[in-house]
């Protein structure tokens, strides 16, 4: 006997335009959902035992799997490219090394494979590793509805674990970020309980730059997952690191700082405290790590 029942059945179709998703999304309405990669939706759909009757692979839909970059205009990054063409594309590992790390963190080479962006950042877990990384390069989703296109910032979009603010008849075309400030440097950290492709209990991205402006000499943006209902960046941590010089004692505090306001909740990946802990010691990590490249 299986141990698990296995996939429900369900009928899949596979969207040549935009406007066939829109016909499909309005006949079929919860009956249906979208697909890339499939691995939050399948498994998903395994583990509840029931899901839609209709799946819609929107993987082919025009610019869906595209890369673009020049410092103009940054890099747009089409819904359905997978972590692996990500992670190896050298436009990314020169200005986007961050999102590079984050995504080498995703599960396996073989997942890779199939899982893409936005299929990460659609799923909205809270412990989405493309997240934090997505946060500080300040990333927006480009949505595309009958009604034409919608830019939203992350925040916006992600409204609770496993929510987000799309309508009922939009979907996630590609996402938009801008050119990083000049000399960027960052690290994604990840601590899960294997280094065999498990979730992520605590990531944390750090990027800094320098700005000759700010009383620290370099600017932060922290972004973190796994400690919320949705994945976040800390303004006031960022904001006192800018205001003091850089020295270990500050580091610290600002870590400490990011762990006061990390609100995790208990779960089987580990306490809640010992959630605030690893964000206070990865974001001291990223912190001297960064301080050390700007050097
Ligand atoms: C073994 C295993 C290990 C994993 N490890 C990790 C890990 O370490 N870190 C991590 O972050 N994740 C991990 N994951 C989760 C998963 O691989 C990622 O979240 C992946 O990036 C999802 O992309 P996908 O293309 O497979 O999305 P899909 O499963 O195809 O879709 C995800 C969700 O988005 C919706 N959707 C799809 N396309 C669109 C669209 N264009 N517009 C709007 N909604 C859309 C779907 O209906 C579904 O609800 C793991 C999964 C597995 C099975």
């Amino acid at each position: 006997m299986l141990a698990r029942p296995g996939l429900p059945g369900f009928e899949y179709i596979k969207a040549e335009t935009f406007q066939d998703v829109f016909d499909w999304m309005k006949e079929k309405g919860d009956d249906l959902k979208l697909l890339m990669g499939g691995t939050d939706l399948f498994v998903q759909m395994r583990d509840r035992g029931t899901g839609p009757g209709f799946l819609l692979d929107v993987k082919g839909l025009p610019g869906m799997q595209e890369i673009s970059f020049d410092k103009k205009n940054g890099l747009k990054i089409g819904a359905a490219v997978t972590l692996n063409s990500l992670s190896s594309h050298p436009n990314l590992l020169k200005y986007f090394s961050v999102l590079c790390q984050a995504a080498d963190t995703v599960g396996n080479y073989q997942l890779r494979n199939l899982a893409t962006l936005g299929g990460n950042i659609c799923n909205a877990s809270p412990s989405a590793d493309m997240s934090p990384a997505a946060l500080v390069y300040e990333g927006k989703v480009v949505v595309e509805s009958p009604r034409g296109e919608r830019e939203l910032s992350l925040d916006e979009f992600w409204v609770g674990p496993g929510k987000t603010a799309l309508e009922k008849d939009e979907f996630l075309k590609r996402i938009h970020f801008p050119t990083p400030p000049e000399k960027a440097v960052g690290f994604y950290h990840k601590l899960g309980r294997s280094k065999m492709g498990d979730l992520a209990i605590v990531g944390v991205a750090v990027l800094a730059y320098p700005d000759p402006n700010q009383p620290a000499g370099v600017k932060f943006r922290i972004g973190i997952n796994s400690t919320a209902p949705t994945a976040y960046r800390v303004p006031l941590v960022e904001d006192f690191l800018t205001q003091n010089s850089t020295t270990d004692k500050i580091l610290y505090k600002a870590a400490e700082m990011a762990m006061d306001i990390s609100a995790p909740i208990e779960d089987q990946r580990a306490t809640a405290i010992y959630q605030k802990k690893m964000v206070r010691n990865l974001v001291y990590k990223g912190l001297k790590e960064v301080r050390e490249l700007l050097k």
